[in-house]
């Protein structure tokens, strides 16, 4: 009957042999399992063979065909759980992993010469069959440790898998795991002699072991979507990842998205996103809405912006089962925008708005007086004589004259005006919420001070004078019939009155 087991465990062990052959080439461990699966086969069926033999001489030889097998055994299951989890071994430690089985063979084999493996060996009649008596000598417990060793070794590096993965591949590397565990507790029982007739479970242990890593095989398509394979590939991400099923429960996330979502463990797994963040969140609102967008993380006084995308995760029959949201940082992007857009709206030389943005500026405001009602002002204002500035200093001097005119009108702003150079040197500011006093108070100022200033320039100082023209209009609540246009228009023609009337003056449209 155990002989027939003992068979029964070797077609095991064959079959998956054949299935590794065959099914398994490119996978990570697959290789490594072939061998294991193969030495198996060979090492049960010897077993069996020493089991049916009748004199000690058969049993010695079927003993020694086992020991052609079983010590390389370990080597292999060690050699795939690290292929397994993606460590590579060092060349060093595969020269050690397979010296000590070839000395184990070595020493069985050379045993009569100093017993140092077995110190005496007969057969007993006790059980069912004959079953060898082995006295153990020295090698005998190295071959024993290093075993257990491999084995244990196998089943750390399991389990540092375990606790890294997440999702579902952790059934996976459990039952690889509880694959490893039986033949330690089989060769536990029967070296405390805890086996029915001193029978060697070990063989038919062996197989069980290929069994649960075959069942994780097949059912879990352990070598095809490896989770070394996801690990490596999600951990490994730039961008952060979550992975929420269809009623938005997290199933799974990547170290990445740490960065986003600080407060996310392992115990999240489960738990809702929308719930994690807070109902009042803006991130919770951006995934309830799925809409693709820019999103801004304040963490640690670091802003960073994410991008953030949405895949659906759809089963053969386009059923939704999920999604998939990526955070990508785009910092470096955005912040290129934002420079790109304001060197866009800026005049380099002055530091003021551009004619272009100041007329999208302006006419925001007089959008905005539009809906609350109130007065708006335009000032005009242009360098006198500026050619002959240019002509008597030279064009540089030019253009320190301009950005200190600009720095001063900068000065008598409140934040809610805005100035833009309008011209060559010609500035306009767009005052809100200012009566026709308050801006001719504003351009009285920056006229005084325009005219006090001394410009130094190559030693001389420059000195100049500026004219200026108002407009003033009010508007009425919900009128948005005012033109920017009209405006500028008046304001222009009070600043032509101003220079016609002598410069270095101010002139409002209409008085
Ligand atoms: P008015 O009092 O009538 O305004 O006389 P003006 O000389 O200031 O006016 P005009 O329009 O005749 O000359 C403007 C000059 O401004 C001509 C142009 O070369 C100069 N200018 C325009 N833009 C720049 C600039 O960016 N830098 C310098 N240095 N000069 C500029
Ligand atoms: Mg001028
Ligand atoms: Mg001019």
């Amino acid at each position: 009957m155990y002989i027939l087991i003992v068979i029964l465990a070797g077609t095991i062990s064959l079959f998956l042999c054949l299935y590794a052959h065959l099914k398994l080439k490119e996978a990570p461990g697959a290789r490594p399992y072939f061998f294991v699966t193969l030495l198996s086969t060979i090492f049960t069926f010897s077993y069996a063979f020493e089991l049916a033999s009748t004199s000690l001489e058969q049993v010695q030889f079927w003993l020694r065909m086992e020991y052609l097998a079983l010590p390389f055994i370990p080597v292999f299951v060690l050699i795939m759980c690290f292929e397994y989890v993606g460590q590579k071994l060092k060349q060093w430690i595969y020269y050690v992993l397979f010296m000590i089985p070839i000395m184990t063979i070595f020493m069985l084999n050379t045993n009569k010469l100093h017993h140092l493996y077995y110190t005496s060996m007969q057969l007993s009649n006790d059980g069912p069959s004959p079953i060898l008596e082995l006295e153990y000598g020295p090698w005998f417990y190295i071959h024993s440790i290093f075993v257990f060793s491999c084995l244990m070794i196998a089943i750390i590096v399991l389990l540092r898998q375990l606790k890294k993965s997440q999702f579902r591949f952790r059934m996976q590397v459990l039952l690889m795991v509880t694959g490893l565990m039986i033949p330690i507790l089989a060769s536990c029982l029967y070296l405390n002699d805890l086996t029915p007739y001193g029978i060697d479970l070990g063989p038919v242990s062996m197989s069980i072991t290929f069994i649960f890593h075959g069942v994780a095989l097949l059912s879990f398509q352990m070598f095809h979507v490896s989770p070394i394979v996801r690990d490596k590939v999600f951990e490994s991400m730039k961008e952060g990842v979550i992975v929420l099923n269809q009623n938005g429960a997290i199933v799974d996330y990547n170290k990445a998205i740490l960065n986003v979502i600080p407060s996310l463990n392992f115990r999240a797994i489960g738990k809702m996103l929308t719930d994690m963040l807070g109902k009042e969140s803006t991130l919770a609102e951006i995934i309830d809405e799925g809409k693709e967008c820019d999103y801004k993380v304040c963490i640690a006084d670091k802003i960073t912006y994410f991008h953030i995308s949405f895949s659906p995760i759809q089963n053969k029959r386009n059923m939704q089962l999920g999604k998939i949201i990526t955070f990508a940082d785009v910092t470096e992007r955005v912040y290129l925008q934002e420079k790109l857009k304001q060197l866009a709206s800026m005049d380099g030389l002055t530091q003021v708005l551009n004619r272009t943005f100041f007329m999208k500026k302006a006419e925001m405001i007089i959008d905005d007086l539009a809906i609350t009602g109130g007065d708006v002002s335009v000032i005009m204002f242009d360098i006198d004589h500026f050619k002959k500035v240019n002509d008597t200093f030279g064009h540089e001097a030019g253009d320190v004259v301009l950005t200190q005119v600009t720095s001063i009108a900068k000065q008598h702003l409140r934040a809610k005006d805005v100035i833009g150079r309008y011209g060559g040197e010609e500035f306009i500011l767009c005052m809100p919420h200012a009566s026709l006093e308050e801006a001719y108070e504003v351009a009285d100022l920056i006229r005084e001070k325009v005219c006090a200033k001394r410009t130094s320039f190559n030693g001389k100082d420059i000195c100049i004078t500026s004219s200026f023209g108002i407009s003033n209009a009010f508007i009425e609540l919900g009128n948005n019939s005012l033109s920017l246009q009209g405006l500028i228009r008046q304001a222009d023609h009070a600043l032509y009155e101003a220079k016609e009337n002598g410069r270095n003056r101010i002139y409002v449209y209409g008085n």
